[in-house]
């Protein structure tokens, strides 16, 4: 890197506010904001490309003229605020705060009151008339600068702090007096001297340059190396990390004063409204750190010490979202009724509020529809869907705490990290994390934790705002809870609970209950209804639903899907009350046999098909015939050969029963004897017992017959309808005389009917000459036109290289991605994920899970040959996806782009796609 040409240092005033790739997201808004002409205190940022040339540099030193330029700024600074930095009488003090391009709370550090020293202290306490201040401000700064740059753990500082309030008897940091403060600094500085060996660096720049460096160095902790893992922050997102150089301003002035953190909008349900938190005569770290507990933002206006503040911050929010066109979450603080806004990001908001707060930007005409839909993952719509409390069930909450993070979840309680990782990740318990408050070292036990629940700390702590991010429900400041960590307990009230008790928290709600409380599935906000209304307008491809059943039918259709992509027929088939039937067709010796079961499912099917057109009138249904290997419906192999031994085993019994019966008859007992023993030798029939040991034996052999030695490639999809042709022509009557009955009844169908595992023309021609065939009487039957469409799965290899002579006999092509990725690999899906998947990840082998996302590359390159050779031979040849992946959003955009008609997924995943559906479509078209 050419030191002398490529600029590290820039001033709020000219750094680009664009460029957080260089400045940070901090930095870079830092400067927006002063250019835009907010009150920002003057600063200015050093890049992240210093960082990494210093990281990089192995002698650990600043890259050269780094300082120069610093000083420089710092000049500049003085000049501003007409203040020196160092000088006793009227001295400037900074903060050194970090900020990568990623937005990454508090991963990283920040040191607050630098520049202060003995001397510059006595310029405070003269400037300011306030020695308290001085001191409080001094013992911060001694206890941040050790704890971040020179590697002094907080324990250290604690220990001393605690001591001097326990001997000053008192409970909170303001009230101790300014001398109590005094000798917390200066057991403090101490403290900084026996830990590391040295005095405490008394110089103000060379202050500087060990923050700079600290700041720098953070950013390859292993807090921030952990977190960009987790959230896959690669290099090409943020690499390194900018130092914002901050002129302080100070919250904690007195009662005119206050620092606060707040969200443009309500960041929980998304309400038009400025959501936050203040706390007066405090420095910002307090907020953050949920020490004290906050003040909801709304009661500024009450502060009568601060008249106009409240609405002087209403103004910020607006200029903030007039210019950022987005939910802005920003930290402020007022110096002596001086408002100061110190840092702005987009805000973090769950799903609900995204959602909300996109169409109503909308309809302030502050975005486009585009934006709208742009600004939200769809992934993120699945949480929207969450459960939540079963409102039917009347417990009692054993505490109010804050709804920090929306969503319910019930879990044993833990009460640390560690503990949260050992039994939740490692033991795959459910678990909440329950602590007094959470620190940045805690995160490994969220990433372990159904939700989490704190005693202490507002809705801006950052346990509230790391559960927010994560989409985890969060309860905090639940005061009522007293937590003992060493005892690993909680108590409230009365009650109390220990590690591995049951607890639910409802972070919608703030209540937090003992034991497991059910949950229920929410539904549709009518924003949800409006931005998906938007998304279908923007996309082309379609979205359908795989649903069995009416009632998942039903929930698809309330989700938006417009039909149903794949209906299973063997789910039908699986229903306690028909699988007898289902087992006497199959075990049937003779072909009137067979028929006869066939002849009592029909009507069944009928009536299920009926239903699922019904539900989906007008939209089109399209049902799947059978395709696993009908042994799968059998009872399993030992189960029966274990019966069978008991049938025998009694059948000893009974014969021993007679002997006996015969030799009491010869005794000629009395009467009642005679009749009790009688009944028992009825309950043992020989006759009886031999009849059901025949009847287990034939199904024993007919399981033995139907043995395969690999069911996924036996006998199974259209060789069952080949080679049981009568199965398939139940399965299509049933479908034809179900549309038929609704054509009947005024009802629009459209059904489809479609073959599985196909992988020669001539299975299609068959099976089709059934349809054909079946399709005639039916009319007939009905005297009415009876509609239907007949198409292929294409799940096998070879059905994707024969595609267009498959085409020839079919309307639409469904891909069946899940047996088509097993086909492409050669994986079995369980052993690929059971065994040697995750390695094959881990070591790069293969970037993804091709079962969850598909595989373009291989995969589909397979569809689009399919799709377009399909097409040659049928140009309006309709073709769609219904394998797992038809909800997995890189790969719905993979089918915009290779040209499907439509997607089909689970129901709870058509919100996802149809968003997925639209972005496709906005990105394809830039
Ligand atoms: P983080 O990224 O962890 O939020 P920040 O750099 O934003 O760290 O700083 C931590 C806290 O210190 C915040 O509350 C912030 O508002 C406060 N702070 C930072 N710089 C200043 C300053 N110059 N004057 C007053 N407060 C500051
Ligand atoms: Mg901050
Ligand atoms: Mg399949």
């Amino acid at each position: 890197m050419d030191t002398l040409t490529t600029k590290h240092v820039f001033a709020f005033e000219e750094g680009d506010g664009k460029n957080k790739r260089l400045l940070g997201g901090k930095g870079a808004n830092l400067c927006e904001m002063t250019q835009i002409g907010l009150n920002v205190p003057p600063g200015f940022v050093i890049s992240t490309d210093a960082c990494l040339a210093y990281l990089d540099s192995p002698d650990g030193n600043l890259t050269a003229g780094l300082m120069d330029d610093v000083h420089a700024q710092m000049r500049a600074l003085e000049q501003k605020t007409g203040k020196g930095f160092g000088d006793p009488d009227n001295p400037l003090l900074v903060s050194v705060r970090s900020g990568s391009a990623m937005s990454m709370p508090g991963m990283m550090d920040t040191i607050l009151n630098l520049g202060l020293n003995a001397e510059t202290l006595q310029g405070v306490i003269r400037a300011t008339d306030d020695p308290r201040f001085g001191y409080d401000a001094y013992r911060r700064f001694i206890q941040l600068f050790g704890k971040v740059a020179l590697g002094v753990p907080d324990a250290a500082f604690d220990k001393e702090f605690e001591a001097i309030k326990e001997a000053a008897h008192v409970k909170q940091d303001v009230g101790l007096s300014a001398s109590e403060l005094k000798q917390v600094s200066e057991r403090f500085l101490r403290v900084v001297e026996a830990a590391t060996g040295r005095p405490f660096p008394s110089d103000p720049y060379e202050q500087l340059e060990i923050a700079i460096k600290a700041v720098f160095n953070s950013w390859g902790g292993k807090r921030a190396v952990d977190y960009r893992r987790q959230f896959n922050i690669t290099p090409d997102m943020a690499n390194g990390t900018a130092v914002n150089v901050v002129t302080m301003v100070f919250g904690n002035r007195g009662y005119d004063s206050a620092t606060g953190v707040a969200f443009t909008r309500n960041p929980a349900t998304g309400e038009n409204k400025l959501y936050g938190e203040y706390l007066v005569n405090a420095q910002g770290e307090d907020v953050v750190a949920g020490i004290r507990t906050p003040t909801a933002i709304d009661q500024l206006a009450n502060e009568s010490a601060m008249p106009g503040l409240a609405a002087q911050l209403d103004a910020l929010r607006d200029k903030l979202e007039a210019h950022y066109h987005e939910v802005q979450d920003f930290e402020f603080t007022i110096e002596r009724g001086q408002l100061y806004c110190l840092q702005t990001r987009n805000g973090k908001m769950n799903s609900i509020a995204m959602v909300r707060t996109s169409v109503e930007m909308v309809q302030e005409g502050l975005i486009t529809k585009e934006q709208a839909l742009l600004r939200i993952a769809p992934e993120s719509l699945e949480q929207m869907l969450f459960p939540h409390l079963d409102p039917t069930v009347k417990v009692e909450p054993v505490a109010q705490g804050l709804s920090a993070s929306p969503g319910a979840a019930s879990g044993i309680a833990v009460f640390d990290a560690d503990r949260a990782e050992l039994l939740g990740k490692e033991q795959g318990n459910k678990v909440i994390l329950v602590r007094e408050e959470t620190k940045p070292e805690d995160i490994h036990g969220f990433f372990a934790s159904e939700g989490i629940l704190t005693s202490r700390g507002g809705k801006t702590s950052h346990a509230a705002v790391v559960a927010r991010g994560m989409g985890k429900p969060c309860v905090a400041g639940a005061e009522g809870i007293s937590v003992d960590v060493n005892r690993r307990e909680a108590r409230v009230g009365l009650a109390s609970f220990k590690e591995g008790d049951v607890i639910t928290i409802d972070g919608t709600s703030g209540k937090v209950y003992l034991g497991a409380i059910p949950t229920v599935e929410p539904d549709f906000t009518p924003e949800l209804d409006t931005l998906l209304g938007w998304a279908d307008e923007m996309a082309r491809l379609k979205v359908m639903a795989n649903a069995d059943t009416p009632n998942d039918a039903r929930r698809s259709r309330r989700y938006g899907a417009v039909g149903i992509g794949l209906a299973r027929t063997e789910r039908m088939f699986n229903d306690v009350a028909r699988l007898p039937i289902v087992i006497e067709m199959i075990v049937a010796e003779t072909p009137e046999q067979r028929q006869e079961a066939l002849d009592r499912l029909l009507p069944l099917q009928r009536q299920d098909f009926r239903e699922l057109f019904e539900v989906m009138s007008p939209y089109p249904v399209t049902i799947r015939l059978l395709d696993p290997p009908i042994h799968e419906f059998l009872p399993n192999e030992d189960v029966l050969r274990r019966e069978l031994k008991e049938l025998h085993a009694l059948s000893q019994a009974a014969y021993g029963m007679t002997v006996l019966s015969g030799t009491m008859g010869l005794l000629h007992k009395s009467d009642k004897v005679r009749e009790d023993v009688d009944s028992m030798r009825r309950l043992f029939d020989p006759a009886m017992i031999e009849e059901a040991i025949g009847k287990k034996e034939a199904m024993l052999r007919k399981v033995r017959a139907l043995y395969e030695t690999n069911p996924m490639l036996g006998h199974r999809g259209v060789r069952l309808g080949i080679t049981f042709p009568e199965i398939y022509q139940m399965q299509i009557r049933a479908i034809l005389e179900a549309a038929a009955d609704c054509v009947k009844a005024g009802i629009e169908v459209h059904p489809q009917i479609k073959v599985p595992q196909v992988c020669t023309a001539q299975e299609l021609r068959k099976v089709r000459s059934f349809v054909d065939s079946i399709h005639a009487e039916v009319v007939a039957d009905a005297g009415q036109a009876v509609p239907f469409k007949f198409g292929t799965m294409i799940e096998v290899v070879r059905a994707c290289m024969l595609a267009d002579a498959l085409a020839e006999e079919s309307e639409f092509f469904s891909f069946g991605t899940n047996d088509l990725t097993q086909a492409a690999f050669s994986f079995s899906r369980e052993d690929a994920e059971n065994k040697f998947l995750p390695f094959y990840n881990q070591s790069g082998i293969l970037q993804d899970n091709p079962f969850e996302t598909l595989d373009v590359k291989g995969v589909g390159k397979l569809m689009r040959l399919a799709v377009d050779w399909g097409r040659t031979a049928k140009p309006d040849l309709h073709v769609g996806i219904c394998g797992e992946h038809g909800g997995h959003p890189a790969s719905i955009a993979f089918c915009h782009d290779a040209g499907l008609d439509y997607v089909s997924c689970s129901g709870p995943r058509v919100p996802v796609a149809r968003l997925a559906a639209a972005h496709a479509a906005l990105k394809g078209a830039r």
